[in-house]
């Protein structure tokens, strides 16, 4: 059946991998070495599309490859999470953005990221010696909710180690629509209630062993049920399970997030 209006939300999972990758360089596991697509995974971002204002969370090491596979041709705006380098070493392929837009992308996120950012990669922050054709940045530091497109954003601070990520929650028109909360250790309360029966969440799962700055699958489990989410899918993930056997362990209502998943929010 045909759609006559365009749906209110589109999110597509660019990467759905821990920071390796999978399958990992050299490694002749079962999951490395599986032949199911789900099985391989790029790091992890996020694209969301919802009608005017196209964008990315996070510029993951895999960013061209993502791109050219899900076919997208336009970003007006990224939501950093954090400056781990399989989150932002994508941000050069953001030059053919700017280029087609003909304009400095707005990125958003945590200030001592976007300062690291910042140092990174200089020639992306300076307006006065970049070229059209390089990527040219305008940073907005955020800690608060902002506007963006059609939706409020509200950054959702969450332990990852020594680090504090955000993760984001979408609003529109008073829905909580999608919550991506890609690495953390934890889900304090406070981010609980903030995120309390969204609609859509999208979660840290690394894999079954303890890890000092990723939640379990069975912990973001436990979280999803907590917050009351109506659909969860697991991310972030390792090569220690297959796509099909981290998903037959899970209760209803919780996914396992692959390469190319879409979901849409109407
Ligand atoms: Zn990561
Ligand atoms: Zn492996
Ligand atoms: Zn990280």
């Amino acid at each position: 059946m045909s759609r006559t209006t365009a749906p209110l939300l589109r999110v597509l999972v660019l990467g759905s991998g821990t920071s390796q990758g999978v399958p990992m360089i050299g490694c002749r596991c079962p999951v490395c070495l599986s032949r199911d697509p789900r099985d391989r995974r790029t790091r992890a971002s996020l694209y969301v599309d919802e009608g005017t204002l196209p964008f990315l969370i996070d510029t993951a090491t895999d960013l061209r490859a993502q791109c050219l596979r899900e076919g997208i041709s336009d970003v007006g705006a990224v939501l950093y999470t954090h400056h781990h380098a399989d989150h932002v070493l994508g941000l050069d392929d953001l030059r053919r953005f700017c280029e087609l837009r003909r304009e400095r992308l707005p990125i958003y996120g945590p200030a001592a990221t976007l300062e690291i950012l910042a140092r990174m990669f200089p020639y992306a922050f300076d307006s006065k010696t970049q070229m059209a054709t390089y990527v040219r940045l305008l940073p907005h530091p955020v800690e608060g909710p902002f506007p963006l497109g059609r939706f409020i954003v509200t950054p959702l601070p969450v332990p990852h180690g020594h680090v504090t990520t955000f993760g984001y929650l979408l609003e529109c028109a008073g829905r909580k629509l999608l919550a991506y909360l890609s690495d953390c250790q934890a889900v304090p309360e406070n981010i609980l209630s903030a995120i309390r029966s969204v609609e859509v969440l999208i979660i840290d799962g690394l894999r079954d062993e303890p890890h000092p700055t990723h939640l379990t699958a069975e912990q973001a489990v436990k979280i999803a049920a907590h917050a009351e989410a109506r659909q969860t899918y697991l991310t972030h993930l390792t090569h220690h399970k297959s796509h099909r056997d981290r998903e037959a362990g899970l209760p209803g209502g919780v996914g396992v997030a692959f390469d190319g998943l879409t979901i849409i929010l109407d």
